[in-house]
């Protein structure tokens, strides 16, 4: 491809942000030709793991698979990753339900730790003639019209002139901020009223799992929820979502004897997987959780948004890193597409991404309300059961939502239009049954001898 309409063709494309979305494309457009400058503020993640409570686990689905597949990555991360058949919910006396994810073995999740799964990216994209990488580098300006990036390294600021800067630097973006700066656009960000912070789950006796291995395993209360992510050594990242006020919330929620009551209480068990349990409360941070909506995903020709910096999403459906990585393969076709007008290509990435993206995020934010609440509730749990069966009778016909979301590439907004078909061919169904029943009824009365 060329370098569209601005831009010298010599410039390199500059990408703000070596996380998993920039260091894809950044393979993605090097593998195209082009030259390629990645800018990241952070350290190198190959020079060590993640501080203690901020890995990150991730359940890798279809949409990131098949991304890492078409840079030939996937298959060499077995080494990393867990597969979670299904999830295992702890019931408060002790029980636990299996909830498998699907009908078939293919339909399973894979564990991985983000940091680990962003080293092996990094690592791949280094390996590239094409591409540069600058760690400890921050972008602090951006003249959007001519492509002229500021980045600070060590102290020293200097000016990048780039063909297209690739703002791929997360949900607090800087890139999408100056860009937007002074233009008339759409911005919605939203915080949960929940926060999280990470516990571990260490290996139990003889280095067996002390939960359920090849499962996400949940922990479901009244105002609160735990989610742990199996890893390759047995151990096993709790993620811990309460809210941040009220009683109990992150920010009132200290001392050893009063965290010690709590998750006895609300996660009974919990306490004796985690020996060290307040010490690892205590000392690690909270996180928070963001919802970000943009109306432009583009600059004209010169600059361009992907993943959380163009759509961050609550992580209850476990799909941003998965719908970031399926943006950088949609660009990467839309330059295809447009092999002669970048900026045609920008806007058609945005055409054909956003309104599914805007679905991801209405999804996720719904997701929390059942991880939250409907895990245990029997309504849910039934009507669950009715859309497996139906998809296990008629494959092809009938898909359960999370199915569609988690196991194809169907585009989001075309899978919950399927689920909303479905939903309304169950009312229908059972409005007939009911309607058939009580017909039934009323012909048996009526065919009664009067008494
Ligand atoms: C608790 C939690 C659980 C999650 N679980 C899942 C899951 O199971 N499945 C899933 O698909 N997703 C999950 N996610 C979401 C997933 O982590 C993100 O969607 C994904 O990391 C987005 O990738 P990205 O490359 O767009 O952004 P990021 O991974 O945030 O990368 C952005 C990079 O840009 C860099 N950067 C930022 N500003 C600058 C700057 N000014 N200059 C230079 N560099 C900069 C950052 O240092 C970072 O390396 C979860 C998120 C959380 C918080």
């Amino acid at each position: 491809m060329t370098a569209g309409h601005g831009g010298h063709p010599q410039d390199p494309v500059a990408i703000v942000g070596a996380g998993l979305a920039g260091t894809l494309l950044a393979i993605l457009l090097a593998e195209r030709g082009l030259r390629v400058e990645v800018y990241e503020r952070r350290a190198d993640p190959r020079t060590g793991p993640a501080g203690e409570g901020r890995s990150v686990n991730l359940g890798v689905s279809a949409r990131g698979i098949r991304a890492l597949r078409r840079i030939g990555l996937w298959t060499s991360l077995s080494d990393l990753t867990v597969p979670m058949r299904g999830r295992v919910v702890h019931r408060p006396g002790g029980a636990r339900l299996f909830q498998p994810y699907g009908r078939d073995p293919q339909e399973i999740l894979h564990s991985i730790r983000r940091n680990e799964l962003n080293a092996r990216l990094v690592e791949r994209a280094a390996a590239h003639p094409g591409i540069g990488l600058f760690f400890g580098a921050r972008c602090v300006g951006l003249d959007p019209d001519q492509g002229l990036l500021s980045v600070t390294e060590a102290g020293l600021t200097r000016r990048v002139r780039a063909s297209f800067v690739v703002g791929a630097d997360g949900a607090f973006s800087t890139v999408r901020r100056l860009v937007q700066h002074g233009r008339p656009v759409d911005y919605r960000q939203e915080f949960l009223a929940w926060g999280y912070k990470e516990l571990t789950i260490p290996p139990g006796a003889g280095g067996r799992s002390r939960v359920p291995p090849q499962a996400l395993n949940l922990w479901p209360a009244r105002q609160g929820l735990i989610v742990a992510h199996p890893n390759v050594d047995a151990s096993h990242t709790a993620t811990l979502f309460l809210p941040h006020r009220g009683e109990p919330g992150f920010t009132t929620l200290a001392g050893n004897e009063t965290v010690t009551a709590f998750f006895t209480e609300r996660f009974p068990g919990f306490a004796a997987i985690v020996p060290d349990l307040t010490e690892q409360y205590a000392s690690r941070p909270v996180g928070h959780l963001v919802t970000v909506g943009t109306s432009a995903w583009h600059h004209r020709d010169r600059v361009v948004l992907v993943g959380d910096a163009a759509h961050a999403v609550y992580p209850f459906y476990g799909q941003g890193m998965n719908s970031s990585l399926e943006d950088c393969l949609v660009l990467d076709e839309c330059l295809d597409r447009h092999p002669r007008d970048r900026a045609a290509a920008f806007a058609d990435y945005q055409r054909r991404r956003k309104p599914h993206t805007d679905v991801l995020a209405a999804l996720s934010a719904e997701n929390f309300a059942e991880l939250r609440d409907g895990t245990r509730s029997p309504l849910r749990l039934a009507r669950s059961r009715i859309d497996h069966a139906l998809h296990r009778l008629f494959p092809a016909a009938w898909a359960p939502l999370h199915t569609m979301v988690s196991h194809t590439t169907l585009p989001y907004g075309e899978a919950l239009r399927r689920a909303r078909h479905q939903d309304r061919m169950l009312r229908w169904a059972g409005a007939t049954a009911v309607t058939a029943a009580l017909t039934a009824a009323a012909v048996r009365g009526a065919r009664k001898p009067p008494c």
